[in-house]
């Protein structure tokens, strides 16, 4: 039986689709319990400032209320409880996943995974790890090949000197259960399924949500001191707060298809690929996509920027064109979804943010989307916890726009102009014909095809190179940044960029020494040296180790004898000296005091926009 799928968040449906939200306060009635109170909670004996406990919300108050149990959703819950953070993430479905979208897991998202211990977990999945990971452009399956870039299975691929890990191809429907138990292992989460957000307005004091039981229809309120909504495409929640989307609303309407045909590969020649991209005499029209290395496929007719909705036997009859011939073959589900070029102009409002697919919505080209909305929920996280733990500045919230907001216009306008590479090869009547000016036609088009695709195929500038450039937070060294681009990655400790990765004498990584506090690195010093800033954060309460490295490369890597780096593996600020003012520059890192450099920073750096 066909299933039409119905209820995919990340995209939006026909016909459903929202633009721009206008601010809309939904009413009800206040509750009769007392509504959120960190104070009180404290007093209560909760260290962080919750009055649940993990059996349930007892009295449905709780620190951090976050709405969408997708991927994004999940690690900010596991993240949260990986810090020691209570929170309660609602989901309105089972989790089950009917249509998986998202498949390649990219290398910052391992390198989180690798900080929450979860490798072994996307290593294990059932992916094959031999299959090969070939991107081919071709007529149909079974017609003319017209180029192919090649990659080894994910399991035969070393990861690249800037990283420890390397990109897997991890499914969502194998990648999401592995964030749900890492959620559900952490003590301090608590997961509703089949739990609906209706509604929720907020004041100076809290979030009062309305939720709904997907299954009995029942109403409750909780209160929470935040509300995250990491509700998809058309966030409810981002609707409530009254934020409006940047960009076009509507690129493309496109039809993914999830067929089964074990036996596809010995219909054709072309041996195991992962995309297959179809080039008719009309252009680049569809794709397939070994979505389980096995005997699922994901196709997609591209679409355009007119509305058209197929019947299922047009569907099938352009199944087979792309492979080429007839065969037995049985759809499993059909998505008909616009692919949209968004982001929100801005993060947060008041005590409601937004992450993922709610704060950005971008084409899959590239498979940026949820890494992401991961980057989003770990730059997050650490903010949120500060801020409960009381060592977070006023400002620090804020920061989380700042830096977000201008990684998700980023990638949304790199995933767009792939789309459009993808799409710009034009008319060729020719191109399948058997004749010398279609054999000419092929090598031409197939040529310039293989050389214009390699933009989306080598990404790690995208995944790495991402930088929080004028962030509040960070405080600039006076170094200019090297070039953001999508290919190339320059490893550089510079403030407001990733730490670097470099492998330490003892086997680690540099990136296993960050996460939960702030991390102070000295190079061939001792914490005696760096006295006056760890005072300066012991004084604010700043969660901080100092780590003594002696290994010269790494010293040269990250350039300057100390270099301070964020709970979230950013460079915060760095020095070859203790700084003047040392409370000062703890202050500016936790979002208490703007510094006076770091303003004319933020001035001067480049706006990020939607092309
Ligand atoms: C064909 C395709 C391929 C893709 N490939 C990749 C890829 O390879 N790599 C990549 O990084 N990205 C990829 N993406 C994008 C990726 O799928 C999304 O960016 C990602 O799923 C977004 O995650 P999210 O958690 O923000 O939102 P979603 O996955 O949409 O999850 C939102 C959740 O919120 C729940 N929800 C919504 N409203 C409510 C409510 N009122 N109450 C309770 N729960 C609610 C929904 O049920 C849903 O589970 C792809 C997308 C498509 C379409």
């Amino acid at each position: 039986m066909v299933s039409w799928v119905g209820a995919a968040d990340n995209v939006c449906m026909l016909g459903r689709a929202r633009g721009g939200a206008p601010l809309r306060r939904l009413r009800f009635t206040l509750p009769r319990r007392p509504a959120y109170h960190p104070a009180r909670a404290k007093r209560a004996g909760n260290p962080a400032g919750c009055a649940t406990d993990r059996t349930g919300v007892q009295d449905n108050s709780v620190p951090i209320l976050i709405v969408g149990g997708g991927p994004v959703g999940l690690a900010l819950a596991g993240d949260l409880g990986w810090r020691g953070i209570r929170c309660l993430l609602i989901e309105q479905s089972d989790g089950s996943i009917y249509q998986p979208r998202m498949d390649l897991v990219g290398i910052r998202t391992m390198e989180f995974c690798r900080r929450w211990g979860l490798v072994a977990a996307v290593e294990a999945s059932p992916y094959p790890r031999d299959y090969p990971q070939d991107n081919v452009y071709l007529t149909s399956l079974a017609g003319y090949e017209l180029g192919r870039e090649r990659f080894p299975g994910i399991g035969q691929a070393s990861p690249p000197p800037e990283s420890p890990q390397r990109r897997e191809r991890c499914p969502q429907n194998m990648f999401d259960p592995i964030l749900r138990e890492f959620a559900s292992a952490q003590e301090n989460v608590t997961m509703r399924y089949r739990t609906r957000l209706v509604s929720f307005m907020q004041d100076d004091g809290s979030v009062i949500a309305q939720v709904e039981n997907a299954d009995t229809g029942r109403r409750e309120e909780i209160s929470a001191g935040t509300i995250v909504g990491c509700d998809g495409a058309r966030s409810l929640v981002r609707e409530t707060l009254g934020i409006r989307m940047l960009g076009n609303p509507a690129v493309t309407y496109t039809t993914n298809v999830i067929f089964r045909c074990p036996d596809l590969l010995s219909l054709h020649d072309k041996g195991k690929a992962y995309r297959h991209i179809f080039i008719g005499p009309e252009g680049t029209w569809s794709t397939i996509v070994a979505i389980n290395g096995g005997d699922q496929w994901r196709f997609s007719i591209i679409g355009g920027a007119a509305q058209r909705q197929y019947t299922t036997e047009e569907i099938r009859a352009a199944i087979r064109r792309a492979v080429g011939r007839d065969f037995d073959f049985e759809i499993l589900s059909i998505l008909p979804w616009v692919r949209r070029e968004l982001v929100a102009e801005t993060y947060r409002n008041g005590r409601g943010f937004i992450a993922g697919d709610a704060a950005h919505a971008m084409s899959p080209t590239g498979g940026f989307g949820m890494n992401t909305g991961i980057g989003d929920a770990v730059d997050l996280s650490w903010k949120l916890a500060a801020t409960i733990e009381g060592w977070g500045g006023e400002r620090l919230l804020d920061s989380y726009t700042t830096e977000r907001q201008p990684v998700g216009a980023r990638n949304v306008a790199e995933a767009g102009a792939n789309l459009r590479r993808m799409l710009s090869v034009g008319a060729h009547p020719e191109i399948a014909d058997d004749t010398p000016q279609g054999v000419a036609t092929r090598a031409k088009v197939g040529g310039a095809f293989t050389e214009m695709m390699r933009r989306e195929w080598f990404t790690l500038g995208i995944h790495l190179g991402y930088r929080y450039e004028g962030s509040p937070i960070c405080w600039p060294d006076g170094s200019s940044a090297p070039a953001d681009e999508a290919r190339s990655y320059v490893p550089t400790a510079r403030p407001g960029h990733r730490a670097p990765h470099a492998w330490l004498a003892d086997g680690r990584s540099t990136l296993d020494l960050f996460g939960r506090g702030f991390a102070l690195l000295g190079f061939g010093a001792t914490a005696g040296d760096a006295a006056a800033l760890l005072d300066a954060a012991r004084t604010r309460r700043v969660p901080i180790e100092f780590i003594s490295l002696a290994e010269p490369q790494v010293a040269a890597l990250y350039q300057r004898r100390f270099v301070l780096v964020r709970p979230d593996g950013h460079v915060a600020w760095r020095d070859d000296r203790m700084p003047e003012k040392p409370l000062h520059v703890i202050d500016v890192v936790r979002g208490a005091a703007d510094g006076t450099d770091a303003a004319a920073w933020r001035e001067t750096a480049n706006d990020c926009k939607l092309n």
